[in-house]
């Protein structure tokens, strides 16, 4: 059976990470995007199944105990881990696209060594803190959290296969469908 690539993308909470990937599905419609399940409570604009499974903290409890996650991780108060029937459903079908931080990314790359693993990166730390801010959907604690967090996560791209800079919009989009492109053994 053909096994579509899996593409990783991570970045801090800030990034754009979430732009750069909406238009990136847009322009590469055989990518097939892999929903996580998450015990965060829905921001306003998400709904459950689109952005996120939304599940109870036990439930999340449960699924890791049947073995129903090929990774998952707990960070920023929440668990959030990828439903590895889902992935692998996807996979039979075509590349496949984890939006995870870099512990959920380790352990893909210890299962499925052939992922291609990239890192977006905020232009600076302050440009990140504003557009942090800026989304006005996460309360303060989360925000200190989370520019923590970031700083050991943005250490971690020493490992990735590729680290794109997301300054502007558009050449960062290009740069991630040139990487798919030509890891999918396509010309970009
Ligand atoms: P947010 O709460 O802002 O949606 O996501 C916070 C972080 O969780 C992001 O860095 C995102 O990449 C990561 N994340 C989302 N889904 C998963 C998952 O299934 N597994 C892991 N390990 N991280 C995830």
């Amino acid at each position: 059976m053909t096994q579509g690539k899996l593409f990783v993308i991570s970045g801090a909470s800030g990034v754009g990470k979430g732009t750069v990937l909406k238009e990136v599905m847009k322009r590469r419609t055989d990518l097939r995007f892999s929903v996580s399940a998450t015990t965060r409570p829905p921001r306003p604009s998400e709904a459950d199944g689109r952005e996120y499974y939304f599940v109870t903290r036990q439930r999340f409890e449960e699924m890791i105990g049947n073995g129903e996650f090929l990774e998952y991780d707990e960070h920023n108060s929440n668990y959030y881990g990828t439903p590895r029937a889902q992935a692998e459903e996807k996979m039979a079908k075509g590349p496949v696209l984890l939006d995870i931080e870099p512990m959920g990314a380790a352990q893909v790359r210890k299962s499925a060594p052939d992922a291609v693993l990239i890192f977006i990166m905020p232009p600076s730390m302050e440009e990140l803190e504003r557009r942090l801010r800026s989304r006005n959907d996460t309360p303060e604690d989360q925000i200190e959290m989370r520019l923590k967090r970031a700083v050991w996560e943005m250490e971690q791209r020493v490992w990735y296969d590729y680290v794109v800079v997301n300054a502007q919009l558009e050449p960062c989009v290009r740069e991630v469908l040139d990487i798919i492109a030509k890891e999918c053994g396509q010309t970009a």
